[in-house]
C-alpha cells in the first residue's frame, strides 16, 4: 500500500482525538459537564430558508433530473447565479465559465494546489494556518513553506514574506478570516500583498498566484470589512464553502473561483477541471448545488457567534489570558500558560475543558478555543478557566 496514505490513515489528527475524549467523557460526567472547545462544527443552525429550498426543490423538481449528475464542473445555472452574485456583491469581473463546484473548501484547495503546482514547487502561507495545508500541498506535490505572523497581532510579517520566495514558488496561500486566530486581513495588508507578490513574479519572470481559502468570509463581527481579493491582486484563485456560512459542513458544498482577468486564466481553468477530474471530485452534490443557485447572499445568524466571542474574550482577558483580538471566525487562538501547550490541554482537561494544542497549527504556545458552541455552555465553562489560570499563578 501507499506508505504516506497509510501514515495519513492511522494517525488521528489531534483536534479529531480531543472530540473522542469528550464523547467519552460526556458518557462518564454527562454532556452539560464537558466544555468541549476543540471542533469547528457551526452551533448556528442553517437558515430557514436553505431548508425550505430543499424541500421546494423535492417536492417541485423532476426527481431524475434533481439526483442526477450536472456537468463535472458544476450546474451551468447555477454558477452564473454565483458568479452574478460575486459580481453585484464584490464589484469585481465574474464569470460562470470561471466557475468550479466542489465539496466544500477541502476539495475547492486541493483541487486547486493539484492544478497549480508541480512536483517541487513551494506555497507559502502564514503560521497559524489550518491543519490540512500540510496534508493537501504535499498531495499535490508541492512543499509548504509556513511564514512565522507577527506575534503581536497575526498579521502578515512582510520581512519574513520578502525573504521566502525562491525560482520555485508558486502560490501564497491566505486565509482571512484566519481558522485558529480569528484575525481578518484589512486592506492595508491585502494591497502589500499584492504590491509583493507583483514584485516577486517580476522578479522570478513568472506568475506567482494567489490562493485565498475564504469559508469563513461572512464570519465577521463589529462591521470589519473582508476585502475582496481579486480586486488587488488579478491572479487569484478564491477557494470558497459554505460549510460555515451557511452552517453545511455536512453537506460538502463549496466553489473555486479562477479570476477571468489571471494570467492563462483560460488554461488554469481547465488545470482545475482536470485536477477535479484526476481527483475525483466531478459533480458536487446536485441537490446542494441547486440550492445554492437559489440561496445566493444568504448567511446563518452570525450575531449568536459575536455573542460568545465577547463574552469570552472579556473573561478570559479578566482571568489574565492573552488573545489577540479575534474579528472573524469562530476561534480564539490563546497563549498557553506554560510553554508546552500539549501540557497545558492535558491540564485544563483536568477541570473538563477540551482544548486544541496549536503545534499543528504551526504555532507553539498556544491553544486553539472554538467558540461555536452554545452561549450557556460558555457561561457554564467560564469557572473552569478561572480555576486553571488560578492553578498556574499559584
Ligand atoms: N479551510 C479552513 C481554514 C477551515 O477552517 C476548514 C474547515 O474547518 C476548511 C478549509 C475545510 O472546509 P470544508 O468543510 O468546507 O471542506
Amino acid at each position: 500500500m501507499n506508505q504516506r496514505m497509510y501514515a495519513l490513515g492511522s494517525k488521528r489528527s489531534v483536534i479529531r482525538e480531543i472530540f473522542e475524549f469528550g464523547k467519552k467523557r460526556a458518557q462518564e460526567i454527562g454532556a452539560e459537564n464537558v466544555y468541549d472547545f476543540s471542533l469547528g462544527n457551526p452551533s448556528v443552525a442553517p437558515p430557514q430558508i436553505v431548508e425550505d429550498t430543499l424541500c421546494e426543490l423535492l417536492k417541485t423538481e423532476n426527481s431524475t433530473a434533481l439526483h442526477g449528475y450536472t456537468s463535472a464542473q458544476g450546474d451551468a445555472g447555477v454558477r452564473a447565479a454565483i458568479a452574478n452574485y460575486i459580481e453585484k456583491t464584490h464589484g469585481v469581473e465574474a464569470n460562470a465559465d470561471f466557475l468550479y463546484m466542489t465539496c466544500g473548501a477541502a476539495a475547492s484547495l486541493t483541487i486547486t494546489l493539484s492544478a497549480l503546482c508541480e512536483e517541487g514547487d513551494e506555497v507559502i502561507t502564514f503560521a497559524p494556518y489550518f491543519t490540512e495545508y500540510k496534508v493537501f500541498t504535499e498531495t499535490a506535490g508541492a512543499k509548504l513553506i509556513p511564514l512565522a505572523s507577527d506575534p503581536d497581532t497575526f498579521q502578515i510579517d512582510f520581512r519574513l514574506l520578502e525573504k521566502a520566495f525562491t525560482n520555485k514558488t508558486r502560490a501564497v496561500l491566505v486565509n482571512s478570516p484566519n481558522n485558529p486566530s480569528g484575525v481578518v486581513y484589512n486592506e492595508e495588508t491585502i494591497k502589500r500583498l499584492a504590491a509583493v507578490l507583483t514584485e516577486m513574479s517580476a522578479k522570478y519572470g513568472k506568475t506567482i498566484y494567489l490562493i485565498t481559502d475564504e469559508p469563513y468570509r461572512e464570519l465577521v463581527y463589529g462591521g470589519v470589512k473582508v476585502p475582496y481579493l481579486t480586486k488587488y491582486y488579478k491572479h487569484t484563485v478564491v477557494c470558497y464553502s459554505y460549510s460555515k456560512s451557511l452552517s453545511l459542513p455536512g453537506d460538502r458544498i463549496g466553489y473555486i473561483f479562477v479570476n477571468p482577468t489571471a494570467d492563462q486564466a483560460k488554461e488554469l481553468y481547465l488545470a482545475v477541471c482536470g485536477a477535479g477530474r484526476a481527483l475525483g471530485y466531478v459533480c458536487a452534490p446536485s441537490l446542494f448545488q441547486k440550492m445554492i443557485g437559489r440561496c445566493q447572499g444568504v448567511v446563518s445568524d452570525v450575531s449568536v457567534y459575536e455573542k460568545n466571542r465577547d463574552l469570552l474574550v472579556g473573561a478570559l482577558r479578566s482571568y489574565g489570558y492573552h488573545c489577540v483580538q479575534p474579528d472573524g471566525a469562530f476561534y480564539l487562538f490563546v497563549k498557553s500558560l506554560e510553554p508546552d501547550a500539549a501540557a497545558f490541554c492535558e491540564q485544563a482537561k483536568k477541570y473538563d475543558l477540551l482544548l486544541v494544542p496549536g503545534d499543528d497549527f504551526g504555532c507553539k504556545g498556544y491553544v486553539r478555543i472554538a467558540y461555536c458552541v452554545s452561549h450557556e455552555m460558555i457561561k457554564r465553562a467560564l469557572p473552569s478557566f478561572e480555576k486553571l489560570a488560578q492553578e498556574y499563578k499559584n
